[in-house]
């Protein structure tokens, strides 16, 4: 059955300077909107035990807007105002429903700018998309098409730290399902690559099925590394330090932007090339104590592609299983199931009593692969949870980028 799905499309922009100014100040209201907001809450909620609503929100920032101090705020359009309120509201939700902590004020510095235009607060016509109080459309490099005949519903503009513009497009779309294949694959985070299939995939993969870490972040992150240390060596609050922070951001982005692009890449071939994909509990990846660089860029590349895989497992009506973090995937013998005691990271390859000789990371993967099948044959498994949606990793269908 096809899937209907909200799917997100962003591109760069370059704003005219009216519209950086306008989307500037825009994002400036926004973030005083939300933490004005914020605070009332707080405010509420410890000397009265008093929730506020949104409703009650919403008829407080009525309230300021007639005030002499706040009626700037009139300025900007309304509409990525009252969103900033709805997302303080999903906030608190998420707070009330213990799944995230309480919601925090937005930092000038720390916070994404961003601002979230609804149906009417943009025209959408012949491909060209003009927001509220702006009288151009945005100059959007359309890196790939949006669907045939799309309707945005809605439009988010964010600011990076490296300055650079980019629109988020939200449409609906029809996702047919694939054919069902037979093969299926286990996931096992690499320390020395990316990760390792239980088998090898034609121009994925080498021979051993191992997906090296790409070849290029080795030299972005010593750019990296070197930005950082000129930016550590510069006065606070010079000049020389803003330019300094702005080429870490750079560097930074581009990094992460490659490995997004890679990881698309290769979450499309695994769940289109495999009926079931069967990865590990990312929480193992937290009793590594190793705060290098390319351990924290490992990381949250595996949350993104574990979230990748869900989502598109989802869209094509393939299927992901996640083993316990508990199972010890690298000691069992993947050929005849004897258990070692110990598999000190040291050792790459070894040889079980049964003869087999393994590479441990494939053999892992395999052990990964065989664990989620047995126990997706036990109706309740106790070690495997099916698409299992944690706090961490549910995303709103809006955050889903293809
Ligand atoms: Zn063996």
């Amino acid at each position: 059955m096809a899937q209907i799905v909200r799917r997100a499309y962003k591109y760069r922009f370059y704003p005219t300077p009216e519209q950086a100014d306008e989307l500037g100040r825009t994002f400036g209201c926004v973030r005083l909107v939300y933490n004005k907001a914020l605070e009332e809450r707080t405010r509420a909620y410890i000397t009265e035990g008093h929730r506020i609503s949104y409703m009650e929100s919403s008829a407080a920032l009525t309230r300021w807007k007639r005030t002499k101090e706040l009626a700037f705020l009139n300025e900007v359009s309304s509409v990525p105002l009252q969103q900033a309120l709805r997302h303080l509201q999903a906030a608190f939700a998420h707070f009330f429903a213990k799944r995230s902590k309480y919601p925090t004020f937005k930092s000038r510095k720390k916070s994404r700018a961003a601002a979230e235009y609804t149906r009417s607060a943009f025209r959408w016509r012949d491909g060209q998309l003009t927001l509220a109080k702006m009288r151009d459309p945005l100059k959007i490099v359309w890196s790939r098409p949006l669907p045939l005949r799309a309707q945005p519903s809605t439009v988010t503009v964010t600011r990076d730290s490296a300055g650079r513009w980019f629109v988020s497009i939200l449409v609906e779309e029809t996702i047919p399902p694939l054919a069902a294949v037979k093969t299926q694959v286990g996931v096992d985070v690499g320390i020395t690559s990316l990760l390792t299939l239980s088998r090898p995939v034609n121009g994925l993969t080498g021979e051993d099925g191992k997906v090296p870490n790409p070849q290029y972040e080795r030299a972005d992150r010593r750019r990296l590394v070197k930005a950082q240390r000129n930016l550590a060596r510069k006065t606070e609050g010079s000049a020389n330090r803003a330019k300094a922070r702005l080429k870490v951001a750079r560097v930074y982005a581009r990094i992460t932007d490659r490995r997004r692009d890679f990881l698309h890449k290769l979450s499309t071939r695994l769940v289109r090339e495999n009926q079931t994909v069967v990865i590990e509990d990312l929480a193992v990846r937290n009793m590594v104590k190793n705060r290098s660089l390319a351990r924290a860029i490992s990381d949250a590349s595996w949350r993104k592609l574990r979230s990748m895989l869900e989502y598109k497992a989802r869209w094509y009506g393939r299927q992901v299983l996640v083993v316990d973090r508990w199972f010890p995937s690298s000691k069992l013998c993947s050929a005849c199931g004897a258990q070692r005691e110990s598999m000190p990271l040291t050792v790459r390859t070894w040889e079980c009593t049964c003869g087999a000789v393994h590479d441990r990371d494939v053999n892992a993967a395999k052990n990964i692969l065989a664990a989620g099948l047995a126990e997706r044959q036990n109706a309740c498994g106790a070690g495997v949870r099916p698409q299992r949606e944690s706090s961490r990793t549910r995303q709103p269908a809006a955050k889903q980028e293809a």
